[in-house]
């Protein structure tokens, strides 16, 4: 494979996505949103799962409007999901479709801004749950529907503090550091034995609810907006990054920060 190849600087056929199935967690808001729309735009039959039921009708709507395929609405809280929860979402797939060709672990939750000396405990625990735990247990229970798609993508989501750890932000950087570590174990498990595939993507700074949440006073129009860097993540979760695995993204040329 050529060590130069950008996905950030993909440029998605049309039809790119046709004929593939994508679940997206987080699809309702942010950039779980943005690239739901878009990997309808490419083609994609879209998964749209998350916790606000409105928010994830509210995309549908929207796919449906802009006339692409159908998406079909899993709500899925991953803080208080069961197993059968998760059971249930992998025979809805596996009903419906037979296999799935991408899965993009969006959802995210931030967690405080705080030393470790004062971290919440409790908090800890859920943003560790969201971030890594569910993510995982998600991707246990879909991978036979994966193994049953010719070339899966299973892509999960860091941050520039998954990759150097930085003052304060606490639980949500361990959890990315954890996300990077399970998408390099998960990619050598499945490393010849399987055609599914599992990169990490860091979105880099984005105009979202989490951002500014994290920098209250950071002026919005500054930040890059969702829609904008959705050519990385149709470039992993589709053909064009096959023979890609282990690896983690930018979806953005880095910044000075
Ligand atoms: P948002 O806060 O805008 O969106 C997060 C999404 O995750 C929402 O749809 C939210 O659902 C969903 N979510 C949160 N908790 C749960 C849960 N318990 N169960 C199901 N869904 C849940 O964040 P972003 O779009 O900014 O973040 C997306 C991903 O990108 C995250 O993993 C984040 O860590 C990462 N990231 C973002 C950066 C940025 O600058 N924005 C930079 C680096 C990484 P609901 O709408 O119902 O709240």
């Amino acid at each position: 494979m050529n060590t130069t190849f950008e996905p950030r600087l993909h440029r998605a056929a049309p039809d790119e996505l046709v004929g593939r199935v994508i679940a997206i967690t987080g699809a309702g808001d942010g950039i779980g949103r943005a690239v739901a729309l878009a990997c309808a735009a490419h083609g994609a039959e879209v998964v749209l799962t998350g916790r606000t039921v409105g928010k994830l009708e509210k995309v549908y709507d929207e796919i449906v409007a802009a006339g692409h395929a159908e998406p079909i609405i899993a709500p899925l809280d991953l803080e208080k999901a069961t197993a059968r929860d998760y059971d249930a979402l992998a025979d809805a797939i596996g009903t419906r479709y037979g296999r799935l060709d991408g899965l993009l672990h969006n959802a995210g939750l931030l967690g405080d801004l705080a030393p470790i000396e004062h971290y919440d405990v409790p908090l800890w625990t859920r943003v560790l749950h969201v971030n890594v735990t569910a993510a995982f247990a998600l991707t246990q229970v879909l991978l036979p529907q994966l193994r049953a798609a010719a070339d899966a993508s299973v892509l999960f989501t860091t941050s520039s503090v998954g990759r150097r750890g930085r003052a304060y932000w606490g639980a949500y950087a361990v959890s990315k550091f954890a996300v990077e570590g399970l998408t390099q174990v998960l990619a050598d498990e499945l490393h010849g034995t399987s055609s599914v595939r599992v990169n990490a993507i860091n979105p880099g700074a984005t105009r979202t609810a989490m951002r500014r949440t994290a920098y209250p006073a950071e002026d919005p129009a500054t930040v890059t907006p969702p829609a904008a860097i959705t050519a990385a993540y149709v470039c992993l979760l589709g053909p064009a990054s096959k023979g890609m695995t282990g690896l983690s993204v930018d979806a953005q040329a880095p910044r000075e920060r």
